[in-house]
């Protein structure tokens, strides 16, 4: 079941730029780019946010971490530099309900976001 866009792109329902998976993750390219790369990183587990994590979610968010690490070499950008983010509902600017982490980079970022 997969009530999210995302869930769908994880459960191959609709296509996506895939750029890494495995058995637990996805990673695949932002539809609407902030930066020259902007992976977005998910669990195939639909975990609509980061509200509803605790102790038992430790490795799958442990996994999405290293997802991201992996990402950011392939892509290129790692001994640069770059950004990881997980918006959190509403006010965190979270706009879909399938918890993701952003990966950011190639170009320099500024600190702190708006
Ligand atoms: P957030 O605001 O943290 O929820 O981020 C959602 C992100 O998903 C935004 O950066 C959107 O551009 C991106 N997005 C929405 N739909 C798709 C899609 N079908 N494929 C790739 N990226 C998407």
């Amino acid at each position: 079941m997969s009530d999210t866009i995302f869930g769908k792109i994880a459960a191959g329902e609709i296509t996506a730029d895939i750029v890494y998976e495995d058995a637990d993750v996805v990673a695949f390219r932002d539809l609407n780019p902030q930066a020259p790369v902007h992976i977005l990183v998910i669990p195939r587990q639909p975990l609509p946010s980061l509200e509803q994590v605790d102790d038992q979610d430790a490795p799958l968010l442990g996994k999405l971490l290293v997802a991201a690490a992996k990402v950011a070499r392939q892509e290129g950008i790692a001994k640069a530099g770059y950004r990881t983010v997980i918006n959190c509902n509403a006010a965190g600017g979270q706009t879909v309900l399938h918890l993701h982490l952003h990966v950011l980079g190639g170009r320099p970022l500024q600190w702190p976001p708006g």
